[in-house]
């Protein structure tokens, strides 16, 4: 069976984290034939995590992890940071889903903060670890709907959280934005180009690392064999952690069921000392929209404001200039109406990265042909579920058995989509229905 890559990763966008972090040593392209006992493509969190649990586990066998491109120049660098513990439905108003699978996702998602936490203390991984937790912030009526959602949520989850009052979100935010706010203590934020850049340079020695090398085809067989421009890796075993891009992998039952969307970022300048007190609030927080097609804005300890927004419909795996330009007028207005205080500050980045959702929020995991492994469509939560899927499909592929094995094991498998074109015709009104409804949200 032969897998050609149709969608290789590009660059879409100068992502602000990944260019405040000082250049990286420089990396080592795969040349000629690499033989070993594992290959894993995608060195996203997904492959990150499933190489270095293989590697732990098999401290013996050989693991190589590829990358198109630079580890942390793809969406594993260009989130918004957050590790978020809850429920996250983006298809739901109010993030949550039931309340059984609502517990299943804390424990997995809690289960990828404590092994990133623990590699970060191990290794010193310097990505701005901030277990501060993250706020919900509500613009209009509309979203304090959703807020209380989620709120009722929560409660029956036993889940804590504290409700902020306008006041009490100026305090934190320095702005007059938000009429309320609810902030749960669990999540973590992160530098997140830092945090994966640091996991790839912290890698078991039997992991050999090759980036900048984009993978042309797969022939999965005995061995599996890998190809790029400049050689060819061979194993007997695969790890597919390329998340969007196994978009058009028909022959694993991948084709028709995955959604490769974009999001977009933009980050600013540095504020000088005077902005920064004219701003007020907090120096370092982190807010989610109370509606999911709203903005996320994060406060950095660096005098930086990063916002994100904007949903595409991008079957090419691709952001287009035009659309970078358009992303980037969004957020321009997106910041003027929180922060009306800083009219002379710009962003100094605007960039976009790869979701991959599925329309029931179901992932890829498990094998999905002899030998060929796959964890992907982490439903944008990559950072968390990203991370476990990785780590677990490990020990999946050598036998293991646990607790958040099982449950990932019985996470629902994408649906299929509608042919082409009702599909983008679909994904584009929704998305448009989605953000207009949103409103002051965004
Ligand atoms: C603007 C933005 C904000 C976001 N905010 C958050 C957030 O706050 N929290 C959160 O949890 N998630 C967030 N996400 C989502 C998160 O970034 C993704 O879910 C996560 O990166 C997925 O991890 P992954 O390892 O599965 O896939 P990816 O990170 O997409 O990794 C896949 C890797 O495969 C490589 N690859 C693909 N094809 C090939 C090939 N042919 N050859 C070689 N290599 C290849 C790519 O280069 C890439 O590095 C956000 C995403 C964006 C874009």
């Amino acid at each position: 069976m032969q897998l050609h890559c149709n969608s290789l990763p590009q660059n879409d966008g100068r992502c602000g984290w990944y260019e405040t972090l000082p250049p990286p040593p420089p990396s080592t392209p795969l040349r000629g034939t690499v033989q070993a006992d594992w290959v894993v493509l995608g060195a996203g969190y997904a492959g990150l995590a499933a190489a270095r649990r293989l590697a732990e586990l098999q401290p013996e066998a050989s693991v190589v992890l590829i990358d198109a491109k630079r580890v942390g120049f793809g969406a594993a660098g260009r989130n918004s940071g957050f590790m978020v513990d809850l429920p996250h439905d983006l298809t739901s108003h109010s993030y949550t889903s039931s309340h059984e699978a609502d517990h299943k996702t804390i424990r997995l998602s809690r289960g990828a903060i404590d092994y990133t936490r623990e590699i970060v203390q191990r290794h010193g991984i310097d990505c701005d670890w901030r277990e501060q937790g993250k706020l919900h912030g509500a613009a209009n009526e509309r979203g304090g709907l959703a807020l209380d959602e989620f709120a009722k949520g929560l409660s029956v989850l036993g889940e804590p959280y504290r409700l902020l009052d306008a006041g009490q979100m100026k305090a934190v935010t320095g702005s007059d934005f938000y009429q309320a706010g609810l902030h749960a203590p669990g999540a973590v934020l992160v530098q997140p180009a830092a945090l994966a850049r640091g996991l790839g340079q912290s890698l078991p020695a039997n992991v050999r690392l090759f980036e900048e090398s984009p993978v042309l085809d797969i022939v999965v067989g005995k061995p599996h064999t890998l190809t790029t421009a400049e050689g060819c890796v061979k194993a007997p075993r695969l790890v597919l952690a390329n998340n969007a891009y196994a978009s058009s992998f028909g022959e694993l039952g991948l084709k028709g069921r995955l959604l490769p969307v974009y999001t977009y970022g933009s980050m600013t300048r540095q504020l000088t000392e005077e902005e920064q007190a004219r701003l007020g609030g907090e120096q370092s927080w982190g807010l989610i929209p109370a509606d999911p097609l709203g903005s996320t804005v994060r406060r950095l300890a660096n005098g930086r404001i990063c916002v994100r927004n904007s949903f595409t419909y991008n079957p090419d795996v691709h952001a287009s200039a035009g659309t970078l330009q358009r992303v980037l007028k969004a957020h321009r207005t997106s910041f003027a109406r929180r922060f009306p205080m800083l009219p002379e500050v710009d962003f100094e980045y605007t960039w976009g990265g790869a979701l991959c959702l599925s329309r029931n929020a179901g992932s890829v995991f498990g094998e999905l042909a002899p030998g060929v492994f796959g964890a992907m469509c982490c439903n944008g939560l990559g950072l968390t579920r990203g991370t476990i899927s990785g780590k677990l499909i490990a020990e999946y592929a050598l036998g293991m058995d646990s607790d958040l094995l099982s449950i990932m094991l019985e996470q629902p498998k994408p649906s299929r989509n509608p042919p082409e074109p009702l599909l983008g015709i679909g994904v584009r009104s929704s998305i448009a229905w989605k953000e207009w409804s949103a409103g002051v949200e965004l």
